[in-house]
C-alpha cells in the first residue's frame, strides 16, 4: 500500500466510525519473566512466540514505540496496528506510519508541532512474581544513548486482578539513611555472591487494587505481581540494580543496558542515574501513591449516567482516566485531547464503532476492545452507549503530554 492509499483507508475508517480507530492486540514477551496469565490470552497461547523468546506477559496499547528485547526482538514488536475491515478483507497499518502520514488529523496540530509524534503508550504488565529493582533513566542519561527519559504511572484494575499472584508488593526507592557507598557497593559486588541484596536497602508497599503510583524517572522500583495498567512516556529505557530475583540470576549486562560503553564500570555515573532525593524521600508513599480522583462533581456525573476518574496522574507526560458508563445509558463524553482506550468490562458502541470486552483471546485474533479517538472527535465528544441491562461499561483511557484537564494534578517533585 502506498502512503496515499493508507491515508485514504484511515480516512474512510474515521468517517465510518466517527473519528475512532481500532487496534489489533499487541502482545510482548519477555524471556526473563514468567507470565501472570491474566491478559485473557487463551491459556494455550502464552508461549506462542516460542519458549526461547519467553512467555507473553505484556499487552501494549496505542504504541508507536518498539519493544526492546535485545536479540529476541521480532519485527514490529510493541507497535500497534490500526485494523480496518473493508470489502476486500482485513487491512492493517502501523499506527506509527499513520501518525507520520497524517498526524495532524489524528493527534492534532499541537502534538505534531511540539513533539512531531505520539509521545506515550500504555500497557498491561502481567507477571507471576516480582521483577528486579530497576530504574528508568532521566533525560540527561537517556540522551547519552539517544533515547528519551521515561516516567511511568501505575493503576491496578480490578477486572484483571482476580488473583494477586506471588508477590503483590512493590519496593520503591531506598530507605532514608542509605548512603551512596551502600548503593555503589551493591553494584560492585553484583553477582559475586549471588544476590547483591539491594532490596535490603529498600522498603516494599502492599499493592492495593483500584489505586496506583506515580513513578518519575530516576526512581528505583521492583514491581510486584498485580496486573498493572501502565501509561508511560514513549521510550523503553531501563537498567537493573538487582542481580538476583527469586533465585534467578540477572547478568551484569542488565545493569549497563542503556549506558554508554565507556561508563560500564564508572560507578559515579551509574549512581548518578538515580534521582537521589526522590529515592530517599521519607514521605515516598504520601507523595507518589495515587488514589482515583473524580474528574468532575460525582453526583452530576452519576445523574448523567456515568462516572469518570483520573487514575494515573502526576506526570505532565501522560495521564489516564477510568470511565464507567452505567447499564442501558448513553452518554456524551468530551476530552481535551486525543486518546487511546482499552475496554475492561461490558459492551456497546463508541460513536459508530462496536465496543466489547472479550473473555478470551487467541494469539493472532482480532478484538473490538482497543481504540484510538482523534483529537477532533475527543473535543466534540464521543457518544458511548451501554447495551447491557446489568453490566457497566468500564474503559481505561490514556492521554499524551500536556493535558490541560489534568494540569492541576501534576507534581513538580
Ligand atoms: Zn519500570
Amino acid at each position: 500500500m502506498t502512503s496515499n492509499e493508507k491515508k485514504q483507508l484511515v480516512q474512510s475508517e474515521l468517517q465510518k466510525n466517527g473519528g475512532v480507530l481500532r487496534f489489533a492486540p499487541c502482545w510482548v514477551a519477555r524471556n526473563f519473566m514468567q507470565p501472570g496469565r491474566r491478559l485473557k490470552l487463551d491459556p494455550r497461547d502464552y508461549y506462542a512466540y516460542g519458549g526461547a523468546k519467553g512467555g507473553i506477559d505484556e499487552r501494549w496499547f496505542a504504541s508507536t514505540t518498539p519493544a526492546d528485547n535485545a536479540e529476541f526482538t521480532i519485527e514490529n514488536e510493541g507497535l500497534s496496528f490500526v485494523t480496518t475491515k473493508t470489502s476486500s478483507g482485513i487491512e492493517q497499518v502501523l499506527f506509527k506510519e499513520i501518525i507520520d502520514i497524517m498526524g495532524n488529523e489524528i493527534i492534532g496540530e499541537y502534538m505534531m508541532n511540539k513533539y512531531g509524534r505520539w509521545m506515550m503508550f500504555s500497557k498491561f504488565f502481567d507477571n507471576m512474581g516480582p521483577i528486579a529493582h530497576h530504574v528508568h533513566l532521566k533525560n540527561e542519561h537517556a540522551a547519552n544513548v539517544n533515547m528519551l527519559g521515561k516516567p511511568e504511572g501505575y493503576y491496578f484494575p480490578p477486572q484483571q486482578n482476580n488473583v494477586y499472584n506471588n508477590f503483590p508488593h512493590t519496593y520503591f526507592g531506598l530507605n532514608p539513611g542509605v548512603t551512596k557507598d551502600d548503593v555503589i557497593n551493591c553494584l560492585k559486588i553484583w553477582a559475586d555472591r549471588g544476590d547483591n541484596n539491594i532490596l535490603d536497602l529498600a522498603k516494599a508497599y502492599r499493592l492495593e487494587i483500584g489505586t496506583g503510583w506515580d513513578v518519575p524517572p530516576g526512581t528505583l522500583h521492583a514491581p510486584g505481581s498485580l496486573l498493572t495498567y501502565e501509561p508511560q512516556r514513549a521510550s523503553d529505557v531501563s537498567i537493573f540494580f538487582q542481580s538476583q530475583v527469586e533465585g534467578r540470576h540477572n547478568d551484569r549486562a542488565t545493569l549497563v543496558k542503556d549506558v554508554p560503553k565507556d561508563k560500564y564500570y564508572d560507578y559515579e555515573y551509574l549512581f548518578s542515574i538515580l534521582d537521589w532525593d526522590l529515592n530517599v524521600d521519607p514521605n515516598f508513599k504520601e507523595n507518589r501513591f495515587l488514589k482515583p480522583v473524580p474528574v468532575a462533581d460525582t453526583r452530576a456525573m452519576e445523574e448523567k449516567g456515568y462516572s469518570e476518574k483520573w487514575v494515573v496522574y502526576g506526570s505532565s507526560h501522560f495521564c489516564a482516566k477510568e470511565l464507567t458508563v452505567f447499564p442501558g445509558r448513553s452518554v456524551t463524553i468530551t476530552d481535551a485531547q486525543a486518546y487511546g482506550l482499552i475496554m475492561m468490562q461490558g459492551y456497546g458502541t463508541l460513536n459508530k464503532a462496536k465496543i466489547e470486552t472479550p473473555n478470551m483471546i487467541r494469539f493472532g485474533d482480532l478484538t473490538s476492545d482497543e481504540f484510538f479517538v482523534t483529537e477532533d472527535a475527543a473535543k466534540k465528544g464521543v457518544v458511548i452507549t451501554n447495551n447491557s441491562d446489568y453490566e457497566n461499561i468500564v474503559m481505561l483511557k490514556h492521554f499524551g503530554p500536556d493535558n490541560a484537564e489534568a494540569a492541576h494534578l501534576v507534581k513538580t517533585r
